[in-house]
């Protein structure tokens, strides 16, 4: 299959699990390139792909030009405080956001920068202590409650990486959490977005779609197999 027929079977799969679950909204395909190389995204920039995520900083300088041209690209994997300086004017926004101290980090260097960046908050559903995320509330809600003395960062809603796991059951109530979290976000903060959830890989975006996701990321569905040297 060439990238544009991979493309486009994923936008129709996509469309039909949203049909099927009768939702009226819309869910956003990123493509999620990270050990591909940038002429596979100019790639599937040219079959009229505009989303991209990639989880490293050092690759996303390495890969990616300062002048992005009809794309867009977000930071999807864990950050570290030594990399915010770095990273926040080479990316459209950061959706791996999992403590307070980040937060902070980054609405300062955006600040100083004049940029205010787009950010999502990482909860870790899962409890796999592997994964990145938020795992308590509290820490979670501080960051909601400290929103307003970031004007640097403009916080957009929630991401999560499911479980690895191929139970239905088990995958869909931590995306089902990750849904419930951002309802209930909305009643308490009423004046913050929640508008994203981003969940779903190539594995279990169906799933994902029908406890609500509106953004997927994708990789090996557009990419094929990721080796790592
Ligand atoms: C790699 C990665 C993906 C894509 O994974 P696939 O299984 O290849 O679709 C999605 N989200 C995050 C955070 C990732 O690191």
């Amino acid at each position: 299959m060439t990238m544009q027929e991979r493309l486009t079977n994923i936008l129709e799969t996509i469309e039909e699990a949203v049909q099927a679950s009768g939702r009226k909204d819309k869910v956003q395909l990123m493509a999620v390139s990270k050990t591909h190389s940038f002429q596979a995204v100019l790639e599937a920039v040219s079959c009229g792909q505009i989303l991209f995520g990639e989880n490293r900083v050092q690759e996303i300088e390495k890969k990616f030009p300062l002048e992005r041209d009809g794309y867009q690209l977000h930071l999807i994997g864990h950050l570290q405080s030594n990399k915010v300086k770095k990273v926040v004017p080479l990316v459209d926004s950061i959706d791996s956001i999992d403590s307070l101290r980040l937060a902070r980090l980054v609405s300062e260097q955006a600040l100083h920068i004049g940029k205010v960046m787009p950010v999502l908050l990482e909860l870790n559903t899962s409890k796999e202590a592997s994964k990145a995320g938020f795992t308590s509330e509290k820490s979670y809600y501080e960051v909601l409650e400290a929103a307003a003395d970031l004007p640097g960062i403009s916080i957009q809603g929630l991401m999560t990486i499911g479980p690895l796991s191929d139970d239905e059951h088990e995958v869909r109530q931590a995306f089902a959490q990750l849904r419930k979290r951002s309802e209930e976000s909305k009643v308490r903060y009423p004046h913050l977005c929640f508008e994203t959830l981003s969940m779903g890989m190539s594995q279990d975006y169906l799933w994902a779609i029908k406890e609500g996701s509106t953004v997927v990321r994708l990789g090996t569905a557009i990419f094929g197999r990721r080796d790592y040297p």
